[in-house]
C-alpha cells in the first residue's frame, strides 16, 4: 500500500512520473477492460490541483478522446464545477477508478477495480490532494472499498488516507434527473460542491471565481 503521507514531489519530477503512468496505462492489460478499449483515460485537468475528483470510468466519448468527463455528463459537471469557482485548467484533476471503457457502460465489476486501483492509488499519492471528490458509488467503492449508498452517503464529509472526501451523485445521474428544484439531486449536488468550495477555500487561502449557479 502507498504512503500518502511523503511530501509532494517538485512539479516537474511530479509531472514526469504522472506522464510514465499515463503512458504505462495505455499498454496495460491487468484486465480484460483493456480488449474493449480504444484507448485508455488516464486524468485531465491541473496537476498542480489540492482537489481531484473521481469517477468510475470512462464512456463512448472518453474513450473516443482519452480524456475524461468530455461527454454530455462532463459538460454538466463542469458547468456544475464553474459554479463554484472550479476549473479543470486551473484548479482540479480529474480521474477515474477504471482507465478503460466498460463495454455498454455498464459498472465495472470489484475485479477490475482492484485490477485498476494501484494507478489511482499512484495518481493519489503523487498528486496528495487536500480534497477528493468522490462522483458516484462506484468511485466511493473504488476508493474506500466499501458499498456504500450514494444517496446517503452524498454530502457527508469522511476522512481517507488523510484527505477529506466528499462523495456526491454522478453528473450522469444528474442528466436523467434534470429538476434544480431545492432538494432535487442536483440542487444537492450543488449544495455539496459549494462545501467543497468552502473547505479549499478554508484549507488554502485561496479565493474561488464563480460564474453563478
Ligand atoms: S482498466 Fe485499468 S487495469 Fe484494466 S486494462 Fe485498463 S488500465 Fe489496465
Amino acid at each position: 500500500m502507498t504512503s500518502f503521507q511523503d511530501p509532494r514531489l517538485p512539479a516537474d519530477e511530479r509531472l514526469l512520473c504522472l506522464s510514465e503512468l499515463a503512458l504505462a496505462c495505455q499498454d496495460c492489460e491487468m484486465c480484460g477492460l483493456a480488449r474493449g478499449r480504444t484507448r485508455s483515460v488516464f486524468s485531465d485537468g491541473y496537476p498542480d490541483a489540492e482537489i481531484m475528483l473521481i469517477g468510475e470510468g470512462p464512456g463512448q466519448h472518453e474513450d473516443e478522446t482519452g480524456l475524461p468527463f468530455v461527454g454530455r455528463a462532463g459538460q454538466l459537471l463542469d458547468k456544475i464545477l464553474a459554479s463554484v469557482g472550479f476549473d479543470r485548467r486551473q484548479n482540479i484533476y480529474i480521474a477515474n477508478v477504471v482507465k478503460c471503457r466498460p463495454p455498454g457502460n455498464r459498472a465495472p465489476t470489484p475485479e477490475e477495480m482492484a485490477a485498476c486501483f494501484p494507478y489511482l492509488e499512484e495518481q493519489i499519492s503523487l498528486l496528495q490532494p487536500k480534497i477528493l471528490i468522490l462522483a458516484g458509488a462506484t468511485a466511493l467503492q473504488g476508493v474506500t472499498g466499501q458499498k456504500r449508498s450514494i444517496t446517503r452517503s452524498r454530502g457527508q464529509w469522511f476522512e481517507w488516507n488523510g484527505m477529506l472526501c466528499m462523495p456526491i451523485f454522478h453528473p450522469a445521474y444528474l442528466l436523467r434527473n434534470d429538476s434544480r428544484a431545492v432538494g432535487s439531486p442536483k440542487w444537492q449536488t450543488w449544495q455539496d460542491l459549494k462545501a467543497v468550495a468552502a473547505k479549499y477555500q478554508e484549507l488554502t487561502g485561496q479565493s474561488l471565481a464563480k460564474t453563478g449557479g
